[in-house]
């Protein structure tokens, strides 16, 4: 039987109607003749509050108990719909990640897949089992410990089972109908793409656009996954949503393609250090080992020896840079006068594969956020991407704006 893999995120889930609803079209591919692996996210709402249960309880926590508590949503959603799915004649069974087993590696809270062994589900699917619900977001470490795979994991682990299993295609069931311009919440006039490619669907969701989480992208782009993101609110046709694909297959596209953003950054700057060889390593690392995520890197003019070096993170690990850079003082690493931190900036992004052609991208996106009187505090760019760190209360502002610029309410 041809297997199928179909993952509902945390609002098709939400409620017990949901659940019935998004089972009904498993239903419908069950009766198609597929061998279907539904992996389901917790209820919407349910990691978040379990994420802060953990912080109000130990704020520097150990991440294994975190991953214990975090990843225990879904194993509500899994042995529902699997319920469900009973209720509907459907030969149905849950599992949890460590039950396949999902094996990953012992990053808590943002393990990797290593591999998925088919065979268990396998056998069950070959004694007419026809659904294996999964819990999604979770895994089983080399030590034996439950781990999660960061936030928007189930994407992944739904991508990483349509590799293991060689499914058909990989239907992401979610809140909007597919991937957009640009996030449809902040931009009414987003348009919804019928296709993008790998590339562009990797830099907007690592630019933030949380529509699909970036490692699953990255597990689509090499294992060849038929992709595709479609709305669980709507009745379905086989083309509908978007198709996550290679660039070859899209005809006409932008310049640019969409616009991303990602409200909850910091822009930390580490006032005099020394300025010698070896000092952004120092510093750097030391982040590293703390923990944090640094994205954007500018080491400023050095006068008299001494330079301030800035870098942005997300807002929430402020109090990590902090430590490690005291802790790399303190350690006679580095020495600083100050470390200054702005927690109310936003980064802004444009991703288009047509920048690798054209040039002025740019120097129009600069020119539209002067124009509307938006600062510019850090820039950085690739081939295909430029952003840019602003003040967080003009994002909004700056999407909307762009988005407008270049056109993107209007196919190519
Ligand atoms: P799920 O719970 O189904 O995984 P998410 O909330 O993780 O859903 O992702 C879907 C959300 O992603 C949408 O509701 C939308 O607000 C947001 N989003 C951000 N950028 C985009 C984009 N470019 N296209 C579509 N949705 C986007
Ligand atoms: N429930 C997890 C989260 O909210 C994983 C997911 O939904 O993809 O991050
Ligand atoms: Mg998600």
């Amino acid at each position: 039987m041809p297997v199928l893999v179909m993952k509902f995120g945390g609002t098709s889930v939400a409620t017990l109607d949901r659940i019935r609803r998004a089972a009904k079209r498993v239903g419908v591919e069950v009766a198609k003749g597929y061998d279907v692996i539904v992996i389901v996210s917790a209820m919407s709402g349910k990691t978040n509050e379990l994420v802060g249960w953990v912080g109000e309880t130990s704020p520097m926590y150990d991440a294994r108990e975190y991953d214990a508590v975090v990843s225990s949503g879904e194993n509500v959603t899994a042995g529902l719909m699997a319920l469900t799915l009973q209720e509907m004649d459907v030969p149905a069974r849950s599992w949890q990640g460590w039950q396949v087993p999902v094996m990953t590696t012992s990053a808590h809270a943002s393990a990797r897949i290593e591999d998925i062994p088919p065979a268990n589900i396998m056998a069950k699917f070959a004694d007419g089992m026809k659904v294996a619900v999964v819990a999604g977001f979770q895994g089983v470490s080399p030590e034996g410990r439950i781990t999660t795979l960061g936030r928007g994991g189930s994407d992944t682990t739904a991508v990483a089972f349509a590799a293991a299993f060689k499914a058909e295609r990989c239907d992401i069931y979610t809140d909007v109908d597919g991937v957009y311009t640009t996030d449809p919440r902040v931009e009414s006039k987003a348009r919804k793409l019928d296709k993008i490619s790998f590339e562009e669907m990797l830099e907007l969701a690592s630019l933030g656009a949380k529509v699909l989480q970036t490692r699953s992208v990255e597990l689509a782009m090499r294992y060849k996954v038929k992709l595709r993101v479609l709305s669980s609110f709507e009745e379905q046709s086989d083309d509908a949503g978007t198709l996550v694909c290679d660039e070859e297959e899209i005809m006409e596209s932008n310049v640019v393609a969409g616009v991303a953003f990602s409200r909850d950054e910091a822009k930390m700057t580490l006032v005099s250090v020394a300025d010698r060889p070896g000092i952004a390593a120092a510093i750097f690392t030391a982040l590293s080992e703390g923990g944090v995520n640094v994205d954007m890197i500018v080491q400023n003019i050095a006068e008299e020896g001494r330079t301030d070096m800035t870098w942005s993170c997300p807002v929430d690990q402020v109090k990590h840079a902090d430590v490690a850079m005291k802790k790399a003082a303190a350690d006679g690493v580095i020495n600083y006068d100050e470390l200054i931190a702005d927690e109310g900036v936003a980064k802004v992004s444009v991703v288009g594969i047509g920048m690798r052609s054209h040039t002025g991208v740019a120097a129009k996106m600069f020119q539209v956020l002067s124009n509307e009187g938006i600062n510019i505090k850090v820039i950085t760019t690739s081939e295909i991407k430029i952003s840019v760190l602003i003040d967080r209360k003009y994002m909004e502002l700056a999407v909307q704006a762009l988005h407008d610029a270049f056109g993107l309410d209007k196919a190519a």
